[in-house]
C-alpha cells in the first residue's frame, strides 16, 4: 500500500516513517512537514537512521498524488494543508487540538472519501471508550472526573483523548458534553452540580499520556484508566487503521470500527 506522512518531521512522524519503511507490504511515497523546515530534502529514512526514503517535503497536491492512503500526526495547521492538497485518497489523522471550522472541513472531508480520525490510535483506549460510556449510564448519579497527564511539550489541553472520554460520558448518558464540562477549578467555586464534569490537565517531563476517568458516587468510587508506556502503541493503531480503510467507500470512522467493536 502507498502511504504519505504529513508531520513526517516531528515524534509521532517520525515513528511512522520508521515502521512504514521497515513494513514489506507498505512502500513510503511522500513524506511532508513545514515548508520552512531546515530538513526539507532530507531523505526519510536519515530522519530515522535508516537507507533510503523520498526525500522530505511540503504537502502540496502533487506530493500526495501517489498515495493511496495518507496519514496526518501533524498540528491543525498541518491538518488544514493535508485537506487542501488531498485528491481521492483516504485520510488517517491524529491531529488534536482542532478548530471547529477545520473539524467541520474534516467531516465534509468523509462525505467525498474515506476517513479515519481518532484523538487516541492505542487499542487500549478504544476499549476504555467503550467501558466509559457504559459506566456514566449504570452510574448515572457519579461525579464524573477525567484528569489526563502529558509531556511538556505537548500544545493543546485537555488532551483530544479527555475530550474524547468526555463524550464518551455524555453519551451513556445522553446529554451534550459542552452544557455539562467544567475546565479545572479555582476560586469559590460553590457546591458542585450534579452532572458535571470535571477535566483537569497535569504537564511534564516525557510522560507519553495519562488517562484516568473518576466515577464518584456517595459511599464508593470507580476509577478506570490507561497509561501509554510509548508512542508506538499509537503508531502500530495509525498503521491497522491505514491497512484497513485503504478501499473503503467514503465516511467517517473511529478506531472503534477499525478493531470491529
Ligand atoms: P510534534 O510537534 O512533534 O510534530 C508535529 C509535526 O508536524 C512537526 O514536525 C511540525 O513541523 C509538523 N507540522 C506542523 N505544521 C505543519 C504544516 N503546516 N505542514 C506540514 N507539517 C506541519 O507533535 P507530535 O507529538 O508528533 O504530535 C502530532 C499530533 O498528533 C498532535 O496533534 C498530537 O496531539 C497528536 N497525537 C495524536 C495521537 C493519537 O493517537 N491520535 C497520539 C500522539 C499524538
Amino acid at each position: 500500500m502507498r502511504i504519505a506522512v504529513i508531520g513526517a518531521a516531528g515524534r509521532m512522524g517520525r515513528l511512522l516513517l520508521g515502521e512504514v519503511l521497515a513494513a514489506e507490504d507498505l512502500e513510503l511515497v511522500a513524506a511532508c512537514d513545514r515548508a520552512e523546515s531546515g530538513l526539507i530534502g532530507t531523505p526519510a529514512g536519515a530522519l530515522v537512521g535508516r537507507q533510503g526514503g523520498v526525500p522530505l517535503s511540503a504537502v502540496s497536491a502533487e506530493a500526495l498524488a501517489a498515495a493511496e492512503v495518507v496519514v496526518d500526526f501533524s498540528l491543525p495547521d498541518g491538518l488544514a494543508a493535508t485537506l487542501d492538497a488531498l485528491g481521492g485518497q483516504a485520510l488517517v489523522t491524529g491531529t488534536t487540538g482542532l478548530p471547529a471550522a477545520l473539524a467541520e472541513r474534516l467531516t465534509d472531508r468523509a462525505g467525498v472519501a474515506p476517513v479515519v480520525a481518532a484523538a487516541n490510535f492505542s487499542t487500549g483506549v478504544t476499549l476504555l471508550l467503550d467501558l466509559v460510556e457504559r459506566a456514566a449510564h449504570a452510574l448515572p448519579d457519579a461525579d464524573v472526573e477525567i484528569v489526563e497527564t502529558h509531556h511538556r511539550l505537548k500544545q493543546d489541553a485537555p488532551s483530544g483523548t479527555a475530550l474524547a472520554l468526555g463524550e464518551a460520558v455524555a453519551d451513556g448518558r445522553a446529554v451534550h458534553l459542552a452544557e455539562v464540562a467544567v475546565h479545572g477549578r479555582s476560586g469559590h467555586t460553590g457546591v458542585r452540580p450534579a452532572g458535571e464534569v470535571g477535566f483537569h490537565a497535569l504537564r511534564g517531563g516525557d510522560v507519553v499520556g495519562e488517562h484516568q476517568v473518576w466515577l464518584i458516587a456517595q459511599g464508593e468510587r470507580l476509577s478506570l484508566g490507561h497509561v501509554a508506556h510509548s508512542r508506538l502503541t499509537f503508531v502500530m493503531g495509525a498503521l491497522r487503521a491505514a491497512r484497513w480503510v485503504s478501499g473503503r467507500a467514503p465516511g467517517r470512522y473511529a478506531m472503534r470500527d477499525v478493531l470491529g467493536l
